[in-house]
C-alpha cells in the first residue's frame, strides 16, 4: 500500500509514506474485485455501480487512479484519516510534477537535470564494477534446467555442471506434473499475503510436510530463503540477546542479522576456539543464538555441527542452521547436515530453500519449535508483507518432498556420482575443496587461469563457472563444479576428461 504517483501518459507506482500499521488495515485495505459477489464469492458477476465499485474503464487512467486514492464513500462523512489524506495529496502533487516534467516547465527542467545527474552517478558506479573485473554477465538458457541445456549463442547442447539442481528435480516429470495440477486446481496465484486471504490448503499441507521431513514441530513458508533469513533474527531477537555468526555465512544471514537489534558477534570461519571465546563473552545476554550455514557454497565445506552443538549446550545457546545447500541430499536420507552429523535433536532452527534441490522453483522456509513458528507468522516482515507462494511452486516442492520421503535412490545416486567426480579429478592431479559435497570447487589459485579454463570448458561443451576475488578470497580462485543425480556416469567422465585437457593446455596440470 502507499501513494500512487500518476501522470497523463506514464504511470509510476511508489509508496511515499510508511505503510499503515496492521491495526489500521481494516479501515483502509478493503479491496473490491470486479468478480466478487457477496452471494457466491466464486461466481463472477458484473461490478455493482456505486461509490465503492471500480471506476468505469472509459475514464482516463489518471482520473481512475485519483479516484482510487480517495477513501471509499462510506468514510467520506468522517474526516479522512491522515494516511488516506496523505495519499490523496500525494497523488495530486505527483500528477502536477509529472505534467510539468512532460510540458517542459521549470519543475520539468529540474526533474530532467536530476535524471541526468542520476545517469552520471550510475554510469560511474557501473564503470567501477567493470574496472574492478567483477562484472557479472548472465548466460541465457533457452531450454529447461537440467544436465543438458541449450544456451543462447552457443551451438549445440551443453553439459551443465553449475546449477544447484542437486537431485535433478527441476525438470522431473512428476514434479512438473504436480506443478501443472496445482496451477489448474488452485490458480496462478493468491493476489494476497498469507494472513489476509493468501493461505490455501496446499500451503498448510506443504508446511506440515516440511516439518515432518525435518522432524520438527512446525514450519512456515516464505517467498524465498533470503526472506526466511531476513525475517527470523529481527522477529526473534531483542537488544537483550546475542547472535554469533560464522564470518562466511551467506549474505542473506548477514543481512538478516543486520536487521535485528541483538548484540552481534562474528566468529572466524569454522573456528571453534573463536566461537567458544565469543560464547563466553556473550554470557551476559538473555538468549544466545549461534548461526551457521550447514554447507558453505563456495568451498563445499560443512559446518562442524557436533562441536557447535556441544559448545551451544555448554554455554546455553541455541543453534540455527541454514540448510540451502544440504536439504534433500546430505545425510543418509537427505534430511541435511544435522542428519549427516547426527545432531537432528540439537539444532533448534532450520532455514532452507525450495529453490535448489527441492524442485528448484523458489520459496524458503523456517522449521523448528511450534511457538517460534507462531511468532514468525505474527512478526516476520517478509512473511507479513509479501505475496503468498504461487500454487504451482507449492505443487512442485510438495512432490519433490514426496519423492524424497518415498525412496532414497535419488540421494544415493547423487552421492555416488559426486564420489566418482571427486576421486577421478584428484587422481588426475587436481585439488578439490571440501569433502563428499556435490559442490566440488576445483582449486586453481589464479583468477585469470580460472576464467580462461572455464571459457575453454564451454568451448568443449561443458558449462562451469570460474569464481575469483571478491566472491572468494584473493589467490583462491577456482572453478565450481556441481554434480547432480541426473548426470550420467558418462557425463561425469566427459567433464573430467575436458578438465584434464584444458588443465594441461593452461599449465594447471603437468
Ligand atoms: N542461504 C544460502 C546458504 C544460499 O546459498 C541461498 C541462495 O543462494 C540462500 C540462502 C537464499 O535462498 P533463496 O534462493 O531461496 O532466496
Amino acid at each position: 500500500m502507499g501513494v500512487w504517483w500518476f501522470g497523463p501518459r506514464r504511470t509510476f507506482l511508489r509508496p511515499v509514506d510508511s505503510p499503515p500499521r496492521l491495526e489500521d488495515r481494516s479501515s483502509v485495505d478493503l479491496q473490491i474485485s470486479p468478480l466478487w459477489s457477496s452471494a457466491d464469492p466464486t461466481r463472477p458477476r458484473p461490478p455493482v455501480p456505486g461509490p465503492a465499485s471500480p471506476a468505469p474503464l472509459t475514464r482516463p487512467l489518471s482520473l481512475r487512479l485519483a479516484a482510487a486514492a480517495r477513501p471509499p464513500a462510506r468514510h467520506q462523512s468522517r474526516p479522512p484519516c491522515a494516511w488516506a489524506r496523505g495519499r490523496e495529496l500525494g497523488a495530486m502533487w505527483a500528477g502536477r510534477v509529472l505534467h510539468a516534467a512532460l510540458s517542459g516547465g521549470p519543475r520539468g527542467r529540474r526533474a530532467q537535470s536530476a535524471l541526468a545527474q542520476l545517469r552520471g552517478i550510475l554510469e560511474e558506479e557501473l564503470e567501477g564494477i567493470r574496472g574492478a573485473g567483477t562484472w557479472k554477465s548472465e548466460r541465457v538458457i533457452t531450454s529447461r534446467q537440467g544436465p543438458r541445456i541449450h544456451v543462447d549463442g552457443v551451438s549445440g547442447g551443453i553439459l551443465n555442471f553449475c546449477a544447484n539442481n542437486y537431485l535433478g528435480l527441476s525438470s522431473h516429470p512428476e514434479v512438473i506434473q504436480a506443478g501443472l495440477q496445482a496451477l489448474e486446481e488452485f490458480g496462478a496465484g493468491l493476489s494476497s499475503v498469507r494472513f489476509i486471504c493468501g493461505t490455501q490448503s496446499i500451503h498448510k499441507d506443504l508446511e506440515a510436510k516440511i516439518a515432518q521431513f525435518h522432524q520438527r514441530e512446525d514450519a512456515i513458508l516464505y517467498p524465498s530463503c533470503f526472506d526466511a533469513n531476513a525475517g527470523l533474527f529481527e522477529a526473534l531477537l531483542t537488544p537483550e540477546d546475542a547472535v554469533l555468526s560464522d564470518e562466511l555465512n551467506h549474505a542473506s544471514i548477514i543481512d538478516g542479522i543486520r536487521l535485528c537489534k541483538a548484540h552481534k558477534y562474528r566468529y572466524r570461519h569454522l573456528d571453534m576456539a573463536d566461537l567458544e571465546a565469543k560464547l563466553q563473552e556473550a554470557q551476559k545476554h538473555r538468549l544466545r543464538l549461534v548461526a551457521t550455514d550447514g554447507a558453505f557454497s563456495m568451498d563445499g565445506d560443512i559446518a562442524p555441527l557436533q562441536e557447535i552443538c556441544r559448545l551451544a549446550s555448554r554455554y546455553g545457546a541455541l543453534v540455527f542452521v541454514d540448510e540451502c545447500h544440504a536439504t534433500g541430499f546430505l545425510g543418509a536420507t537427505g534430511r541435511g547436515t544435522d542428519e549427516l552429523l547426527g545432531v537432528m535433536d540439537q539444532v533448534t532452527i532450520i532455514n532452507s530453500t525450495l529453490g535448489k534441490a527441492l524442485g528448484g522453483a523458489s520459496g524458503g522456509y523456517t522449521t523448528g519449535p511450534g511457538p517460534l513458528v507462531s511468532l514468525l507468522r505474527q512478526r516476520a516482515r517478509p512473511y507479513l508483507f509479501s505475496n503468498s507462494l504461487p500454487p504451482a511452486v507449492i505443487g512442485c516442492a510438495s512432490k519433490a518432498l514426496d519423492l524424497l520421503m518415498e525412496s532414497n535412490a535419488i540421494v544415493q545416486s547423487m552421492a555416488a556420482k559426486t564420489q566418482r567426480f571427486r576421486s577421478k579429478m584428484e587422481a588426475a592431479g587436481f585439488t578439490i575443496s571440501g569433502a563428499h559435497h556435490p559442490i566440488c570447487p576445483v582449486m586453481l589459485g589464479d583468477a585469470r587461469l580460472a576464467s580462461c579454463m572455464a571459457d575453454d570448458m564451454l568451448k568443449r561443451g561443458i558449462f562451469v563457472i570460474g569464481f575469483s576475488y571478491p566472491v572468494v578470497p584473493k589467490g583462491k580462485a577456482r572453478i565450481r563444479v556441481q554434480i547432480s543425480a541426473v548426470h550420467s556416469e558418462e557425463d561425469i567422465d566427459r567433464c573430467v576428461e575436458a578438465f584434464v585437457e584444458v588443465g594441461r593446455l593452461h599449465g594447471a596440470l603437468p
